[in-house]
């Protein structure tokens, strides 16, 4: 006896597709799904061509709407796509994420080296924060939660935390020079305050810890 896959009707003169579906559902689903499916090999070209990270994302999202209801058929057992839908959603899913990472690491790359060609570490920190900022705006607005995106906030963060350090390093030094001691004990104790209240465990710097602080014992005793 046949039966249709989409509304479950059977009977023994029901007449059913190659798709397994009755006359009425072939007419009314068939032209639905393959307006879906062409919306979705559109898409896929876009994903792949589009000029814009909106487009780029867009699209994604688009697909893994359609895939979402095509899924549907799928459970059914109705051949809509190949590969079938939930494939190609896991894929699109997947392909989202790469896409708003891999442009995030080539924008905070960018941000980076303009921040290294600052000439001071004011103005360096000022740029790099600004990477930071992009990767949480981007975190919120596409909702991406990826590994490597933790890497790069990572990454953009020591940029910073070098650079303030050395900021006041480099600042004792050339006081030191000048044979100002007293500005120089001054930024040297900028620097242990900031090393012991960043977010690095002390131990882990606790060799920078103790040579600054043997610098600060130098210059208090001269
Ligand atoms: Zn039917």
């Amino acid at each position: 006896m046949a039966s249709c896959k989409w509304c479950g009707e059977s009977g023994w003169l029901l007449r059913v597709s190659d798709n397994g579906m009755c006359d009425t559902c072939e007419s009314t689903q068939v032209p639905m799904i393959v307006r879906q499916v062409q919306i979705v090999q559109e898409s896929q070209r876009l994903v792949e061509s589009g000029k814009t990270l909106q487009t780029r994302v867009g699209r994604c999202d688009d697909i893994i709407r359609i895939t979402g209801e095509l899924i549907l058929y799928e459970e059914r057992g109705i051949t809509v796509l190949n590969p079938p839908p939930s494939v190609l959603r896991s894929q699109y899913v997947k392909e989202r994420e790469d896409i708003v990472t891999e442009h995030l690491k080539a924008e905070a790359q960018k941000i980076l080296t303009r921040a290294e060609l600052k000439a001071t570490p004011r103005s360096a920190i000022a740029e790099a924060t600004k990477a930071v900022i992009k990767i949480g705006e981007a975190r919120n607005e596409y909702d991406v939660d990826n590994p490597a995106l933790d890497e790069l906030e990572h990454l953009v963060r020591r940029f910073l935390h070098q650079t303030e350090l050395k900021g006041y390093l480099t600042e004792a030094e050339k006081a030191e020079f000048k044979g100002n001691n007293k500005k120089a004990i001054d930024q040297l104790q900028e620097a242990l305050f900031f090393l012991k209240n960043d977010k690095i465990v002390d131990e882990l710097q606790s060799s920078q810890i103790k040579e600054i602080e043997e610098k600060i014992l130098q210059l208090t005793a001269v």
